[in-house]
């Protein structure tokens, strides 16, 4: 059963900040800000921050270095490749991932649909290889504004789900975070509003119970929500029942910004 209560929060850097030292600052600045957090409250869930892949052994070293008992600060990854090893020039693989203590992986973001032509049948394919590796899977849907102009943002995200998930078998689909992430909504300022985010919920509750059986989605599927949330906004959402927690771009290297997102969601003060 998915407890609603303890929320997860992922940063998603995407390709900033363009320089080892100003990576290491943000991510320093953030750890002071939770561990001042932690004397102050208990934490009602966990942050992931997804640097770009070449930050990630500076992050391990850092949280080596500075191990405590309340570590609620993971780190993910932005993507990954969907085979073992071998001759894949540019590709970044599981193992590799997982020897840098990543235990997250974003999968299908919008901006590699739409940049890198990343597919619905890669993204299933790099669904079902994280699931194999015991990663877990933050996998991103959302409609365009055009589709959502032109009415077709149901359609849409059926067949992104579909897709996705095409062969995955119930007992694996346990560990997936799925992150409804607008299009339109993405690094624009103009965050879709709750009443719309709940609509996509109910509306995925059928179409992954009809897949999975009745009540698999609400009891399994743990559902973000992600595109343009910061400090300023975060509130309109924390009294929704069914949100597990957001998916934050921009936000998320803005320190001041991520850590008041954080002590509002997950710390309630
Ligand atoms: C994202 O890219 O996943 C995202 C949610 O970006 P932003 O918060 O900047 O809209």
């Amino acid at each position: 059963m998915v407890n609603k209560k303890q929320k997860i929060i992922i940063g998603n850097w995407k390709m900033n900040p363009l320089s080892v030292k100003k990576a290491e600052f943000i991510f320093q600045k953030i750890r002071k800000g939770l561990s001042f957090y932690l004397k102050k409250a208990d934490p009602q869930g966990k942050i992931v921050i997804c640097p770009p892949f070449v930050y990630l052994a500076n992050f391990k070293k850092i949280k080596e270095r500075t191990k405590n008992k309340k570590n609620i600060l993971e780190i993910g990854a932005q993507d990954v490749f969907w085979e073992k090893e071998g001759a894949f020039t540019g590709e970044i693989s599981s193992a590799m991932l997982k020897d840098l203590g990543c235990q997250y992986i974003i999968i299908g973001h919008s901006e590699r649909r739409n940049y890198l032509q990343e597919t619905n049948q890669m993204i299933n394919r790099k669904l079902k290889h994280s699931l194999k590796e015991k990663l877990i899977p933050i996998l991103c849907i959302g409609e365009k504004k055009e589709e959502r102009k032109q009415g077709l943002t149901e359609k849409v995200l059926a067949e992104e789900i579909k897709a996705a998930f095409n062969g995955i078998s119930k007992e694996e689909i346990k560990r997936v975070y799925v992150a409804y992430e607008p299009i339109w909504a993405i690094g624009s300022g103009k965050a879709c509003n709750k009443e719309e985010v709940e609509r996509v919920y109910f509306f995925l509750q059928k179409i992954f119970n009809k897949m999975y059986g009745s009540r698999f989605f609400q009891e399994r599927i743990k559902f973000l929500y992600g595109g343009s949330i910061s400090k300023e906004n975060i509130k309109n959402y924390l009294d929704s029942q069914i949100l597990d927690g957001f998916l934050v771009g921009g936000a998320s290297l803005d320190p001041e910004n991520f850590l008041s997102i954080i002590r509002e969601t997950i710390f309630n003060f």
